[in-house]
């Protein structure tokens, strides 16, 4: 059914209407396997005669009354529930029939084909809590919800508030504290749990049965980063975790990495690790739980108004995720991680078409809220807490922090509130900072401009600061200052950078070398390096002791390829020569990625093959002296069959029946998914042989590899199916399509995937029955990424011309200006 998006002004006069809310909802998830009933109960105080609407979203309405009367059904229209000639006490009654989905919207339904059994869970996302209950869904209407289930009597159901089973399949949840419509949510099916506490908070871990073994082996590592994260919030808010029990439920097919919902996190179930995985990855799951667990004070407990503050909740949690993985995990280098992987994130969101303040003043409905759900609200906005920390000081930080938990614990509040309570805080006037920092768009370039003495020291050193034309506001930035003095010892300093041109006069006289900017990573800033310190980048890299100093290094160069600045294949041989001595994993792994993507989009379609070869010779080098089951190991084993050409054929296929296979590497069931995928590619892979394997993992994750590797054959047929797949193929799950995507396209397929270029920008807008999220989403997933050329720059915009969705127009316009981007690279090459 179709529906309006709710704008802000209309939230606004709701939340003036609508008071003393409260829910009960009962959930009935036994009426078959493509509708569940609910029946919303909705109680709120209000003036007489006023009138006001529910939003709800079935398939079929079975009844609504208000105050006993039954609702007329021309009050039922586009999603919304009218109620006119409000008591000064109502009382509304919606029973409903709801439809299950596969994209992980509303109410997901999932079989998994390992067993059979059903598991099912509640993402209100931003306006999909509709889906499943009549309500009034805005983030400043905070109501207790009683939650009622009925459930097949062999199901486990965890929702908000501990629940308790009386009689078998029929569940009770007392009411919750005030919640946000977002957050409302349960879990229920066969799912396996394992259960501790700590400090008198129970905790639960979910996932289904067919990863009881898998759960059983992470379990000891989350719970232990469960209670440790629990003890520093304690510590730096000052008041305890506000919900209860805190479950953690790992769900299939959640389209994003995790949800906070208060006393239930939901996460993706990716981030149990049925394969072997690096260092790297268990510090981000860490940096996730612990996000998701400070969205329970910040965003939870104090939730923001409306959506224009959707950024500062997830800023906030992505700043105190890494925060206390580098405080309180083995994984100190969690900084590092940020600096050269999602950091990378925001300054190619903050450089695209659609690039936004961080804080917009206005949000106008959620459409648009939807739409800011970037690497700007997430990376950027991270970095300029961190900014904000070091302008103001930890200390202040805290002590605002906590006032501001006091002051609107339950409640709403602003970023204005945040602000105030850090300008009293700290004693220091913030509009200056915020509106430089929050309320303008786009990223500065820092340079260093340096002038040398005839005895090779710097004469004088300046740092000039530039902005994008179209965005020339120039910020401060409080940054550190690094370099090796004449001994080979790395010195550093902190400064105040200002303006167009900040001169460094401590520098003056200095015997330096290798002058980095923004050393210990506290802005958000494009950093650029001076001629020599380019020149000696290896040498330099080679002897840095500071993996963060790293990391910004190998960011400088990845700005300036991604700014045509410097030929791509400058970064892939540096990345060749650098990375098997490079004793940091997080940097292993994230700066082959990124030379892997410049080697197949930013090295001119001539220079490819070279570029892969270079990376596949590192990663053998890397694999030969890795420790034995190391991340290092891992890192260059993944790398190696990404880049893998036709000479490296023999080693895959030997890896895949147990022949040479490096000591201490387990070829596993994603590792050979992997190995496959590329055999595929190269025109080696049967689909018999796809079956077969399909047969060994018989897993959700199995029936998806499957998928993107038969689209990765170079066979005419499988990119037609793999094409239907991503654009016209309804009712299946969203991460098939996905997997189709990530197949269709390959470098080494240019001339056999020509003709789904045109088709791809012609057919996607007209991909009926998905949301404009799940389109936008299928068009980053399957974009012709690799057909740099003016012939799909021309057909992208003609597209763009045309009618889409705006969530779409707006994720084709951005990856159109990368396409932009790397054919600019290639041609500067
Ligand atoms: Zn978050």
């Amino acid at each position: 059914m179709s529906h309006r998006c709710l704008s802000h002004l209309e939230a606004v006069a709701r939340a003036a209407t609508v008071r003393n809310l409260a829910y009960a909802l009962d959930v009935d998830l036994t009426t078959g396997d493509e509708l569940f009933r609910t029946v919303t109960t909705v109680r709120f105080t209000a003036d007489p005669g006023a009138e006001t609407f529910l939003e709800a979203r079935p398939e079929r309405l079975l009844g609504a009354t208000l105050n006993g009367v039954e609702l007329p059904a021309e009050a039922f229209a586009e999603g919304r529930l009218r109620l006119a000639d409000l008591a000064a006490d109502n009382t509304v009654v919606v029973s409903a029939e709801y439809a299950y989905t596969r994209s992980s919207e509303g109410m997901h339904r999932f079989v998994d084909p390992a067993d059979k059994q059903v598991y099912v869970y509640a993402q209100p996302s931003i306006t999909d809590a509709p889906r499943f209950m009549a309500c009034f869904d805005q983030p400043d209407l905070k109501a207790p919800v009683a939650l009622s289930v009925t459930a097949d009597p062999s199901w486990l159901v965890r929702a908000n508030a501990e629940g308790v089973q009386n009689p078998p399949g029929r569940w009770e949840f007392p009411a919750t504290k005030p919640v946000a419509t977002y957050l409302i949510t349960l879990v229920a099916g066969p799912y396996v749990e394992v259960t501790d506490s700590h400090d008198g908070i129970p905790l639960g871990l979910y996932a289904r049965a067919s990863y009881a073994e898998v759960l059983e082996r992470d379990a000891p590592e989350i719970l232990s980063l469960t209670k440790a994260f629990l003890d520093r919030y304690h510590e730096l808010f000052g008041v305890r975790y506000p919900f209860g029990k805190y479950d953690q439920a790992f769900v299939p097919e959640f389209s994003w990495g995790a949800m906070e919902f208060p006393g239930c996190v939901v996460f993706r179930d990716e981030l149990l690790f049925r394969a072997a995985v690096t260092d790297t990855e268990r510090l981000e799951r860490a940096a996730i739980i612990a996000h998701e667990m400070a969205h329970m004070w910040f965003g939870d407990l104090v939730t923001m108004r409306w959506w224009d503050d959707l950024w500062l909740n997830e800023s906030f949690a992505t700043y105190m995720g890494y925060r206390l993985v580098a405080e309180v995990t083995p994984w100190p280098q969690a900084w590092t991680r940020f600096g050269v992987g999602r950091k990378a994130w925001g300054y190619a969101a903050d450089q695209r078409p659609s690039t936004h303040p961080i804080a917009p003043t206005e949000v106008a409905d959620t459409d648009a809220a939807f739409a800011n759900f970037d690497g700007i609200s997430y990376a950027k906005g991270c970095s300029a807490l961190r900014q904000l920390v070091a302008f103001i000081g930890d200390e202040a930080f805290l002590n605002g922090l906590r006032a501001h938990f006091d002051k609107h614990a339950w409640g709403n509040a602003t970023l204005a509130d945040l602000l105030g309570a850090l300008s009293l805080a700290s004693g220091r006037d913030l509009d200056a900072w915020a509106q430089a920092w929050l309320r303008t768009a786009q990223v500065n370039t820092l340079r260093p401009v340096i002038e040398w003495a005839p005895d090779g020291s710097y004469a004088s050193v300046t740092v000039e600061q530039t902005a994008a034309e179209q965005y020339p506001t120039l910020r401060p930035h409080r940054i550190g200052l690094g370099w090796f003095d004449e001994h080979g010892a790395w010195q550093r300093t902190e400064i105040e950078v200002t303006g167009a041109l900040t001169p460094v006069p401590q520098l003056s006289g200095v015997r330096g070398r290798g002058l980095l900017l923004n050393d210990g990573d506290l802005t958000f800033a494009k950093v650029r390096l001076d001629e020599r310190t380019r020149a000696e980048l290896p040498a330099l890299l080679a002897a840095q002791p500071d993996p963060l100093s790293r990391s910004l290094w190998w960011n400088s160069a990845w700005d300036a390829v991604r700014d045509a600045e410097w030929p791509a294949t400058e970064l892939v041989e540096l990345a060749a020569a650098a990375l098997p001595a490079e004793p940091d994993v997080t940097i292993v792994e994230s700066v082959f990625g990124l030379a892997r993507y410049a080697a197949t989009r930013f090295v001119p379609v001539d220079g490819q093959a070279a570029a892969r070869a270079a990376l596949a010779g590192a990663a053998k080098t890397l694999l030969a002296t890795a420790e034995p089951g190391s991340g290092h190991q891992l890192a260059a084993a993944r790398t190696l069959i990404s880049t893998a050409a036709e000479d490296d054929r023999a080693v895959l296929r030997g890896w895949l029946t147990g022949a040479d296979v490096p000591a201490g590497l387990a070829v596993d069931a994603e590792l050979r998914w992997a190995i496959l995928g590329r055999l595929a590619v190269l025109g080696d892979v049967a689909e018999e042989e796809i079956d077969a394997e399909l047969q060994r993992d018989t897993s959700d994750k199995g029936e998806q590899e499957a998928v993107r590797v038969r689209a990765s054959r170079p066979d005419p047929a499988a990119k037609e199916r793999a094409f239907d797949l991503v654009v016209t193929e309804q009712g299946q799950s969203n991460r098939i399509a996905v997997a189709a995507g990530a197949g269709l396209w390959q470098p080494e397929h240019a001339e056999l995937t020509a003709p789904f270029v045109a088709r791809f920008f012609a057919e996607l807008p007209r991909s009926e029955g998905r949301s404009g999220d799940m389109l936008a989403h299928l068009s980053k997933a399957a974009y012709p990424s690799y057909a740099v050329s003016e012939d799909t720059l021309a057909a992208a915009r003609v597209a763009l011309a045309g009618d889409m969705h705006p969530l779409l127009r707006r994720a084709l316009a951005d990856e159109t200006d990368d396409l932009a981007r790397a054919l600019r690279a290639q041609q500067a090459a």
